[in-house]
């Protein structure tokens, strides 16, 4: 008997859902953006560009959270580690460059800079080490922002503060969907954040703009179905919501994380790498919390750092408007083992999946 994994992985469904693929995309060309690192390794991995219609191009936006974590926010992370601060964040963000500094060669250099898995790690941290300064970098979408959340409102030590750098997925797509250049035609939205913010969460967005938007899971046989699901609103000339992913992702979300979110959070604009500030888009503490905000407590000046090296293309791929291989530095001057910019770092990272999985389709 085959396991639930090896069924959304079978070749056969696989096929069958390419040719309804093709059946139902329209004849015009068309471009569907995903907005999620575990996406593009599905994508890429399964060779999944390979089954489409020519006309219908599958893009990664800016679904990557190491990524898109802008440079003022990590150079802030550095500039606390070297002033002695011990500063927690995911192993991804350990060598994403900064202006001068990544977090990885702070800690080679003697900084307190420690890899965690949750902030409630950090936490711990703070709680193990009461003479030490913690801080938790907190970088990520509406997936990880929960656990920062919990945290926030369960009285954490006094020596414990969060620099937030918590970014919100769907503001970033309406961005994307206005911005010139990308001509896009639809959204693959991501399974991960849906969980939490539920399929409704894209209601406004589909309305204001007119895009069919289809929420997917992870398996090939996820993705595929997704796309057909896209594509034949598309061939329709419908715009709405579906969920596609309905085994974990509910149409109201995740309630619980929901509310965790509105007791430590409120929404502000948030700059994001290689594109810039987009208003609504990010999360800052509540003011009855500001004692843990290490922004308040180091009164930590933005400063405009180096946000994509020169030649580097991540600004483009971030938004959907080129591709890792348009880059000229890609997999030459750039490489997982020698990153040039973010794409190539964290796990998710368009560049890094394209290079680990030999992705060479033509856009
Ligand atoms: S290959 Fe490297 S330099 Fe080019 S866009 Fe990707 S991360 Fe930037």
């Amino acid at each position: 008997m085959k396991t639930d994994q090896e069924s959304l992985r079978d070749p056969r469904l696989a096929q069958a859902l390419a040719g309804a693929l093709h059946r139902a995309a329209p004849r015009r060309p068309v471009r569907i953006v995903h907005v999620c690192g575990t996406h593009e390794i599905t994508i890429s991995a399964h060779g999944l560009r390979h089954l489409l219609p020519d006309k219908v191009t599958v893009l990664e936006g800016p679904g990557c959270p190491v990524c898109v974590t802008s440079t003022v926010e990590l150079d802030q992370a550095v500039r606390l580690a070297t002033q002695g601060v011990a500063v927690c964040t995911f192993g991804d963000m350990m060598r994403v460059p900064g202006t001068e500094l990544t977090l990885d060669q702070a800690r080679s250099q003697g900084a307190p800079v420690h890899t965690v898995l949750s902030a409630a790690d950090a936490v711990e941290l703070a709680r193990r080490s009461p003479g030490q300064e913690v801080v938790f970098f907190a970088v990520g979408f509406e997936t990880t922002a929960p656990g920062t959340a919990a945290v926030l409102v369960d009285d954490p030590p006094d020596n414990f503060s969060v620099l937030c750098s918590h970014k919100l997925i769907p503001p970033a797509v309406e961005y994307l969907l206005d911005m010139p250049g990308t001509e896009l035609d639809g959204l693959l939205a991501p399974g991960h954040v849906s969980t939490v913010i539920g399929a409704k969460a894209y209601v406004d967005l589909v309305r204001r703009h007119q895009v069919p938007v289809v929420v997917g899971g992870f398996e090939p046989l996820d993705v595929l179905y997704a796309l057909v699901l896209l594509v034949r609103q598309m061939a329709d000339g419908e715009a709405k919501v579906e969920n596609a992913y309905p085994r974990a992702v509910a149409w109201e979300g995740n309630g619980q994380a929901q509310e965790l979110m509105r007791r430590a959070f409120h929404v502000c604009d948030a700059s994001w790498r290689g594109i810039g500030e987009i208003p609504a888009s990010g999360l800052s503490l509540r003011t009855e919390l500001s004692q843990w905000d290490a922004a308040m407590k180091y009164e930590i000046q933005g400063e405009q750092g180096q946000e994509v090296a020169p030649g580097c293309r991540c600004a483009d791929v971030l938004v959907a408007r080129a591709v890792p291989a348009d880059c000229p530095l890609f997999g030459v001057g750039c490489t997982p083992l020698s990153p040039v910019g973010p794409c190539m770092v964290g796990a998710e990272g368009a560049c890094a999946v394209w290079y680990r999985h030999g992705e060479r389709p033509v856009v």
